[in-house]
């Protein structure tokens, strides 16, 4: 049996961009440094957040983390 793979949401801190994947992305194609600097703020899920401070959303289980806001020393989550 094939356990389904989780999928997360990846962050890049360098250009800001998201991306939903099993497994880190690539880390080419990053338009702010030589490579994208991926982290993952959570597992993709139903909720919906805002960070207050850089204005990026996304569909996480839970409250996703607050490291690699480009906007304040961390990301400021609302839940939308
Ligand atoms: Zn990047
Ligand atoms: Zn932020």
């Amino acid at each position: 049996m094939n356990k389904p793979k989780l999928l997360k949401v990846y962050y890049c801190t360098e250009c800001a961009e998201l991306e939903v994947k099993t497994a880190t992305p690539k880390i080419r194609g990053c338009k702010m440094s030589s490579f994208h600097k991926w982290i993952i703020l959570g597992e993709r899920g139903p909720d919906k957040y805002l960070c207050d401070n850089c204005g990026i959303k996304v569909n996480t289980n839970d409250i996703p983390t607050e490291i690699g806001c480009r906007k304040g020393t961390s990301h400021k989550w609302t839940k939308i």
